[in-house]
């Protein structure tokens, strides 16, 4: 089967690894809202967590960056942001130095003016992640954040600097309104016999992706059968702070609120045991709903999980 994914970072990459084992033809569309350029170099961390992750080199412990990782070049940074007394240097972003390699190689490919999509596939052919991994579009794009106080920043300075903690009231990705889908994405969606939305961020990982025009409109216009799997259990994310993106757009922080959230998009949902509830509420709504374990503790329960995302869309398509 060809299977089309559109998956954020730590999430998207950890269902990836387990739906790859079952052995289907995979594509991925990355997010690029938390794409950022420091140090004048362009960094992709969910594109790069997705090929780490699949190609076998991320930290098991961070579930970003490279494992056996040193930062001796960040913490030398931070000897020039102590001494210039300045804190425009954006040291809080960690940088690791085997990390660099891949920032400095995208760099120069992106000065010769490939395109982000032509990059992705040659780092990739180092990684063999198993899967074909598309940017959602080659134009520069990033999400922006607006807190509560109005003042506008980088998707990763609220992320990372801010962890968050500062109320936000909406995220728009800046540079969409002219930025198109990067080579082949529209193809794998209209192609796909199962489009998935894995769990991902919806705010900052799948509704970034969807927020490049025609990507959105190219998976409501699908043949295949949508299905996704909540990255809420129980209320709260599993992992990061999504219920803080969720919160800003007026989405409560459930699997049922997110499930309707997708609603003009989805044809199945799954959700946790413990939310059976949700998933009860949500087949009286008229959207095909199952209660299966969503944790992705290990490869094993993750392949399980996969699977089950393929059962739901097979009975879809019934
Ligand atoms: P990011 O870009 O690194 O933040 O990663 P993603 O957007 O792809 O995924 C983040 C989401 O993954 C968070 O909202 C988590 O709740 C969710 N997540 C992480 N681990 C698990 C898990 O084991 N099960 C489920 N269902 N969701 C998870
Ligand atoms: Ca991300």
């Amino acid at each position: 089967m060809r299977i089309t994914v559109l998956a954020g970072g730590i999430g998207g990459a950890r269902f990836l690894a387990g739906l790859r084992t079952l052995g289907h033809d995979i594509t991925v569309i990355g997010n690029n809202g938390d794409d950022v350029t420091l140090f004048g170099l362009r960094i992709c961390p969910d594109l790069d967590t997705v090929m780490y992750t699949l190609g076998g080199g991320i930290s098991a412990d961070r579930g970003w960056g490279r494992e056996d990782e040193t930062f001796r070049v960040r913490d030398d940074i931070g000897a020039y942001v102590a001494a210039s007394g300045t804190d425009d240097l954006p040291s809080w972003f960690g940088l690791g130095d085997l990390d660099l390699a891949t920032h400095l190689v995208r760099a120069h490919w992106l000065a010769e003016g490939l395109p982000l999509s032509v990059i992705t596939a040659r780092l990739c052919a180092r990684w063999e992640p198993g899967v074909r991994l598309l940017p959602s579009t080659d134009d520069p794009v990033e999400t922006h954040v607006t807190l509560a106080a109005g003042e506008r920043v980088h998707f990763q300075e609220w992320w990372v600097r801010l962890h968050a903690a500062v109320p936000a009231t909406g995220f728009e990705l800046a540079g969409a309104s002219g930025a198109s889908p990067a080579p082949g994405v529209l193809d794998a969606i209209a192609g796909a016999d199962v489009v998935v939305l894995p769990p991902s961020n919806p705010v900052v990982s799948v509704g970034t992706i969807l927020a490049v025009p025609g990507i959105r409109e190219a998976v409501a216009a699908s043949a295949a059968p949508v299905v996704g799997v909540s990255p809420i259990i129980g209320g709260a994310p599993v992992r990061g702070m999504a219920d803080a993106c969720l919160a800003a757009i007026g989405v409560e922080t459930s699997a049922y609120a997110v499930a309707h959230h997708y609603r003009d998009l989805l044809d199945g949902w799954l959700v946790d045991e413990t939310d059976k509830d949700d998933a009860d509420r949500l087949n009286e709504d008229g959207l095909l709903a199952r209660a299966v374990p969503l944790w992705m503790t290990d490869l094993d329960t993750t392949a399980r999980l996969a699977g089950a995302v393929l059962t739901l869309a097979a009975d879809v398509r019934q």
